[in-house]
Parts: structure tokens; C-alpha cells; sequence
């Protein structure tokens, strides 16, 4: 081991350049810590004994870290999971994770007295680095591929980072920066390949494994979620927690180890290629067709090779998505949790929604998304062209019209019969987004049953017109429902949509093809598409 003030950029030994942080813990009383930690501010550096700065008076902090684990409600509801946590780095000074990283980077250039640095970045690192470089009176060259949106590299330039932007893609960049800093002999960051990275990542574990024992233990113990789930561009962010997490294993601070769900945007998925294929190396790809820059790590070389390991040795899964479907998982998660999340982050939640349907991820498990930053600007493509009306007051420019008549004939407009639906759902919060969505759309008008009894007596008075259950119900559930009305000569012939996560037996499978109209597994009905489908088995 070499102590990290005399560390030269690669292994003595084997010259390796990814390494790892160890700390000298012999003397650590981790109990002691714990309990001073309860009286520590939330930043990431109230975990300082475990970060790599010699002397806490060179750290460069904007309150980063310490952000909220939300509980998602009406998308939790939605996917059918009890525990579905949001770790809202959107919240970081400069609005993505790369906040942690920006911190420990710019506080040991600080330590190594070092006053200049070139760095090569997709948008959001050189954001960050921007900001805390200019309170530590670090210069910076931003070195950017063209596909970064002009909006990031603007932000970076009005924190005072030169910006130069180039018309290769991000490995390209990222080798032009190098040969840069090497001609003007100014520090280049490593990148994935620095301890600081990794062990600001780190930080993210740390926090989760308290918020959680909050939520679960009363704040007695700490507590690692099943799952943790990114999406992966280098890979720095799932390397550090995972690190972190097997840290607080071997303190006795938690008892697992989190399974990793990577998910990669599918114009540029060299991991999970790789990992399809059983292979331990990745391929390199070479023609990225994803516009999501934040994700276009072409080649992702070792860290590919690290999350592999971990995910041979304690469970994971990698998964692509493609550009479109991060888009749509972006409006629902904005229009179910209020949560507007950059396309990166939208490709997370396009992964978690397929990780839910193949049943990677079940409804018990305690899952934590990275919402890894914040959609500012929201892109064009997120919202489509009809997002807002525009009312034209150029005629009147004395008393603008007020634009009555034409909404009104609009609302007017509307088709008049009216259909009726039963939803028979015991999930208060499902049960209201499946109203929420069926009233929006179409002419329908809703009627709730929290169980299947409750259920029956409604369809009995109202004579509905198509009637959506959910099959596990305490008391009467969905195959009795289902039972009741077939053998009922006033109900047998009312469409039936069955909405499960249940995971169906032969038996089951072949009782529900043979009596109703349509099966949809939970967190497949996200939005309009389900609305569609409902209203195609009305008309
Ligand atoms: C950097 C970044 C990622 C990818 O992070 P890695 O852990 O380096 O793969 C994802 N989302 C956002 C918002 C990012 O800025």
C-alpha cells in the first residue's frame, strides 16, 4: 500500500490505474462513530474519517450531500412495490451527484496545493467541477464531446471554466484532454481512475444505509436496501457505492449487500452487451446512436469488468433502454411523483419499469433509485410539440380577449355517453390512479371498491360497463369476484381487465384466459397506454 499524499497516479507494483482507498481503521471505534454522527451536519463529509482528505480544513463544500430518500408514493403504487425509495441527488448544488465527486476532487487539489485542472466530461462533471473550482480559485478546462447539450456547457462557462468543445464523441474527447494536459503540463483528472471519485460515490451508501435504518430501525441500525439502481455511463457512481457498502459490511454497520441494477442507454450499451453475451470484458461501441450524452461512455474498460464481479457476487442485473422509453419513464414519474429528472435518469426509470414487469425486481423488495439530476432544460423531445396552448392577444391590445368561447366549445366538445368502471382495488393509492387516469381521459365515470365483497354490490346496483380488478384481496379476492359474476346471469357478460403483480401458477394463468378480457401486470399501465387499452375493451 502507498500512503495517497505520495500516490503518483498508478500501482508501484503492477502500475495498475485503477486503484482502490484503504484506510487505516485499526484504531477506529465504530460505535463511537455512529453515535457521533448523530450529531453531525448532513453533508457527505460528516463522513470525513472515510474520505480521502488528510485535513478537514482544505475541504471545499456547497452543503452538498444529504439528500433526501423520498418514498415514492403513486409510482410505487403504480409498479406494484411497497418500498420503493428515490435518492433525490437532484437536490445538489449543481443539481446531479457529480456534486460528491466535484467536492472530493476540488478538496484534494486543494490539499496537493494544485491549481489548475483539465477535465474531460459528458456535462454534468464539468458543471460541478465548474462551481467548486471557482470557490477554491481552481482554474478549469472543460473538455466537452459534441453531443453535450449547449445548455450544460453554458452553465459550466458562467462558473469561469474555459469551455472547449470538440466534434468527436466522449472517449475521443477524453484522450484529446489527456495529450492537452500533457503538452501544457497543467493536472489531468483521472476521472473513474481517481480515489476521489470513487470515494465521494461512496458517500451516496452511506447515507442510504442511515436513511433507511431511520425508516426501518428507528435510526437503531443501519440498513442496506435489496436493491440500488443507476443508469451507468463510466460506472463511477455504482463502483463507489458498492464499495460502500461492503465497507459498512465489514464494520458490522449493516448485514447485505445490495443487488445492482445497471442500466445503460441502448444507442450505448456496451456493459450490458457484455454482460448478455456471459462476458467479463466489454466490447467497445463505437458508433453510439443514443443522444443521451450523459450516457455515452463507448467504452467503459475495467469498471465494466468491477461491476461484473459485483454483480457475480452479490446478485444485480443489467439492462438497456432506449432513448424513447427514457423519455416517456420521464413524464411519468414527473406526472406520478413530481420528480423532474434529466434523460440520464430517465433511462433508470425506463430500467426499473422492465426490471418490475420480468419480475427481476419483486413487490417486497426495498429498492433505491439514483436520481442522478435534474431535467434543466427540459429537452424539446421530453415533452413532444403541444405541451402548451398559446393564446394570441396581438388583435386587442387595449382589453385582451379572454379566450372563453373557444374553451368552452373545446370542453363542450366532449363525447356524451358515459361509461361506467368499477375498480376493485385494495391500494388506496392505486385505486386513485387508476380513477385519476380512466376520469382524465375518456368519459368514464369510476366507482371504487376496496375489496372484492364491496365489489360485487356495486356492480349489482350499477350495471357497469367493463369492470378492472386486482386478483390478491384480503376477504374476497379477484378469482372469487371473477367466480361470483360468471355465475351470475346479470354480470357474466360485463368485460373484465384483471391488473396484477401477482405471479400466476399454470392453474391460475389458464383460469384467468379462460374468463376474462385482459391481463395487465402491474407497472405495465404507467400511463395513456393503459388508459388506450381500458378504453379499446369499452367500445
Ligand atoms: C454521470 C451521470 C450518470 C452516470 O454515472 P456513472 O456512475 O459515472 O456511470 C448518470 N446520471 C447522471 C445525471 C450523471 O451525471
Amino acid at each position: 500500500m502507498t500512503a495517497l499524499n505520495e500516490f503518483t497516479g498508478a500501482c508501484p507494483n503492477c502500475g495498475d490505474k485503477l486503484v482502490e482507498a484503504r484506510y487505516d481503521h485499526d484504531n477506529f471505534d465504530v460505535q463511537a462513530w455512529l453515535q457521533d454522527l448523530k450529531n453531525r451536519p448532513s453533508t457527505l463529509w460528516r463522513y470525513h474519517e472515510v474520505l480521502p482528505i488528510y485535513d478537514t480544513d482544505n475541504i471545499i463544500s456547497l452543503n452538498e450531500g444529504g439528500t433526501p430518500l423520498i418514498k415514492s408514493r403513486r409510482l410505487a403504487a403504480t409498479l406494484g412495490l411497497k418500498h420503493l425509495y428515490l435518492k433525490d441527488e437532484r437536490q445538489g448544488p449543481t443539481g446531479s451527484f457529480k456534486d460528491r465527486q466535484a467536492t472530493v476532487a476540488i478538496s484534494a487539489l486543494v490539499e496537493k496545493d494544485i491549481d489548475e485542472v483539465v477535465v474531460a466530461s459528458t456535462g454534468n462533471v464539468a458543471i460541478a467541477y465548474s462551481a467548486y473550482g471557482a470557490r477554491a480559485g481552481i482554474h478549469l478546462w472543460a473538455f466537452f464531446p459534441q453531443l453535450t447539450p449547449n445548455d450544460k456547457m453554458r452553465e459550466a462557462a458562467l462558473y469561469g471554466a474555459e469551455i472547449i468543445k470538440t466534434t468527436g464523441n466522449y472517449d475521443q474527447t477524453k484522450q484529446l484532454a489527456a495529450s492537452f494536459a500533457k503538452n501544457k503540463d497543467i493536472f489531468l483528472d483521472r476521472g473513474i481512475k481517481s480515489v476521489a471519485a470513487i470515494e465521494a460515490m461512496k458517500t451516496m451508501a452511506y447515507e442510504i444505509a442511515e436513511q433507511l435504518g431511520t425508516e426501518f430501525h428507528d435510526g437503531e441500525k443501519w440498513r442496506a436496501p435489496d436493491w440500488f439502481l443507476q443508469g451507468v455511463s463510466g460506472g463511477m457512481g455504482p463502483i463507489g457505492v458498492g464499495k460502500g457498502f461492503r465497507e459498512m459490511l465489514d464494520f458490522g454497520i449493516t448485514d447485505s449487500m445490495p443487488k445492482m441494477g445497471l442500466i445503460q442507454s441502448s444507442g450505448c450499451a456496451p456493459m450490458v452487451e457484455a454482460f448478455n453475451r456471459k462476458q467479463r470484458v466489454a466490447t467497445p461501441v463505437e458508433e453510439s446512436t443514443t443522444i443521451i450524452a450523459t450516457l455515452a461512455t463507448g467504452t467503459p474498460g475495467r469498471a465494466y469488468e468491477i461491476l461484473y464481479d459485483y454483480v457475480e457476487d452479490y446478485g444485480g442485473h443489467f439492462i438497456s433502454a432506449s432513448d424513447e422509453e427514457a423519455f416517456q419513464a420521464i413524464r411519468v414519474l414527473a406526472q406520478q411523483d413530481g420528480m423532474s429528472v434529466e434523460p440520464a435518469t430517465g433511462v433508470t426509470f425506463a430500467g426499473l419499469f422492465k426490471m418490475v414487469r420480468e419480475g427481476v425486481i419483486k413487490p417486497d423488495d426495498v429498492v433505491v433509485v439514483n436520481v442522478s439530476g435534474h431535467t434543466l432544460p427540459v429537452e424539446t423531445r421530453i415533452l413532444g410539440e403541444q405541451w402548451q396552448k398559446l393564446i394570441d392577444l396581438s388583435e386587442t391590445p387595449t382589453s385582451p380577449k379572454v379566450p372563453e368561447a373557444s374553451l368552452i366549445s373545446a370542453v363542450s366538445a366532449m363525447p356524451v355517453q358515459l361509461k361506467r368502471v368499477v375498480v376493485i382495488e385494495d391500494n388506496q393509492a392505486a385505486a386513485r390512479l387508476m380513477s385519476r387516469l380512466l376520469e382524465g381521459r375518456e368519459n368514464c365515470e369510476v366507482y371504487l371498491a376496496h375489496n372484492g365483497a364491496a365489489g360485487l354490490n356495486i356492480m349489482r346496483e350499477i350495471e357497469p360497463d367493463l369492470v378492472i380488478t386486482d386478483l390478491m384481496m384480503p376477504d374476497v379476492d379477484g378469482f372469487t369476484v371473477i367466480n361470483t359474476m360468471k355465475a351470475d346471469d346479470g354480470l357474466k357478460d360485463i368485460p373484465i381487465v384483471v391488473v396484477s403483480a401477482k405471479e400466476l401458477t399454470v392453474q391460475e394463468q389458464q383460469f384467468l384466459d379462460n374468463n376474462i378480457d385482459m391481463l395487465l401486470q402491474k407497472g405495465s399501465f404507467l400511463d395513456d397506454s393503459f388508459v388506450e387499452k381500458i378504453i379499446s375493451r369499452l367500445n
